[in-house]
């Protein structure tokens, strides 16, 4: 594999040098030890981690389309780890610790920006929460800092802080948090996979799961059998239809979320910032665009484009937190669909299927989870045992009732 670096550009640029792709395009072989079904970003660092960290070289990630054509290449790139919950922030903390070192990791430029995450309060309700979150947060080694309203527009002018129905009364920012290129991050892991062996296959689509003695015995796609004798599914907003080709039903649900990007700015948002009066959050991107989004469609759906009137209501919150937003031209909007658990949280755990190994639930926030939930679904796959950082979120946590209910909104997937 060719070594990125800056020495490398300007030999390159004084010399010449032909195009490498950054991976191959490999085509599927008749068998393998394991298989990763979807080539999102969970799919390919699970592919990566199975090489990296345990040595398994004989891995394939099969994707239908190209890959980062799923929920890896749509969302709002936000990355953070200010959760409540013990076993959350662990997790995402983790994560956030592999984006620090992510793009010496990968050589690859990921465009890991950490600006922060400011999220705005406006009731002492709000703020008593945040308080409680934020002292979670530091108890367990992660940065958070609450902010009066003076601190709050200094570092955000442009937020209307007098609103009457919704005055802001000061934030808590999340310094480390911030955002990441999707698509280096989709490529960056696919070239270090490749890397290391793992065949990549696009335009594969799985469309059987052929399970022999009630074991998982290999996958039927659209460009023949392949055997292996594990099977990782990473598909996102499709694992439902997955395990349900092994006889499997999953307490998951798929909805649409969307997202937006405006015509071009010079930096105006130099954070992520969340409303806390109505569901929108924006940053800016590096060409840019202010890049926002909001709720899901609140409907059970595989599609992956939105409705007019959730556009509305996003556009609605954000001129509420952000006037200025009004005077711009959204240029582009775009849906997902995502898989969500009862309780918010995901499933990284065995399937009742042996052999079978599931990677769901992340329905809007698993974008910062990629590299944390890689690293954890290999070491399931491979040692065949949950690492302690993803132990919590096993799949018979909802008959048990062990739920991570971080938002407390109960048990519908639509709420969460
Ligand atoms: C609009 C939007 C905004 C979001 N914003 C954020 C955010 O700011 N921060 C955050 O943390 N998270 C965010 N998320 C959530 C995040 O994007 C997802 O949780 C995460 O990307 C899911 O994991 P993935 O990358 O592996 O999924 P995907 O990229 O969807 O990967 C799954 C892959 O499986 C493939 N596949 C499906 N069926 C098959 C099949 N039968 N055979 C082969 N391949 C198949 C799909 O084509 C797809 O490429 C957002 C999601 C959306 C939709």
């Amino acid at each position: 594999m060719k070594r990125y670096s800056l020495f490398a550009l300007a030999r390159d640029a004084l010399f010449g040098a032909a195009p490498t792709p950054a991976w191959r395009d490999a085509a599927p072989r008749s068998s393998y030890d394991a298989i990763v079904v979807g080539g999102g970003g969970h799919g390919l660092a699970t592919a990566y981690y199975l090489a990296r960290e345990h040595g398994l070289r004989d891995v394939a990630v099969l994707e239908k389309s190209h890959v980062g054509s799923g929920n890896a290449g749509r969302n709002t790139t936000i990355i953070r780890s200010n959760y409540l919950l013990p076993e959350n922030i662990d997790f995402y903390d983790f994560s956030m610790k592999l984006w620090e070192r992510m793009e010496r990791d990968l050589n690859f430029n990921t465009m890991v920006s950490q600006r922060g995450v400011l999220e705005l309060f406006h009731s002492d309700g709000q703020r008593d929460a945040f308080v409680r979150r934020g002292n979670a947060m530091r108890m367990r080694g992660v940065d958070a800092e609450l902010l009066d309203v003076a601190a709050t527009r200094r570092l955000a002018p442009y937020v209307d802080f007098d609103n009457a129905r919704f005055p802001v009364l000061g934030a808590m920012l999340h310094r480390r948090g911030g955002t990441a290129r999707h698509d280096a991050v989709v490529w960056g892991h696919a070239r270090a996979a490749d890397a290391l062996g793992v065949d990549i296959v696009q335009n594969c689509e799985v469309t059987g799961i052929r399970v022999e003695r009630g074991r998982a015995a290999g996958v039927e796609t659209t460009r023949g059998f392949v055997r292996a004798k594990r099977i990782g599914l990473a598909v996102a907003g499709h694992s439902s239809r997955l395990a349900a080709m092994a006889g499997v039903r999953l307490p998951v649900e798929s909805h649409v979320l969307q997202a937006f990007v405006t015509e071009g700015l010079k930096p105006l948002v130099h954070h992520v910032v969340m409303f806390g009066a109505g569901h929108f959050y924006v940053s800016q991107s590096d060409k840019g665009g202010l890049v926002f989004g909001g709720g899901i469609d609140g409907y059970n759906s595989y599609a992956r484009r939105g409705n007019l009137p959730v556009v509305e209501d996003v556009c609605e919150a954000g001129v509420a937190m952000m006037p200025a937003l009004s005077r711009l031209r959204v240029l582009r909007h775009w849906g997902g669909a995502q898989d969500m658990t009862m309780d918010g949280s995901p499933i990284i755990d065995f399937s009742p299927v042996e052999g079978l190994f599931l990677n769901c639930g992340w329905g809007y926030t698993g974008f910062k989870a990629t590299p944390a939930s890689g690293f954890c679904f290999a070491h399931l796959m491979a040692r065949g045992e949950p690492h302690p950082l993803a132990a919590p979120f096993r799949l018979d946590r909802f008959a048990a009732g062990r739920v991570l209910d971080e938002e407390g909104r109960g048990a519908r997937a639509n709420l969460q």
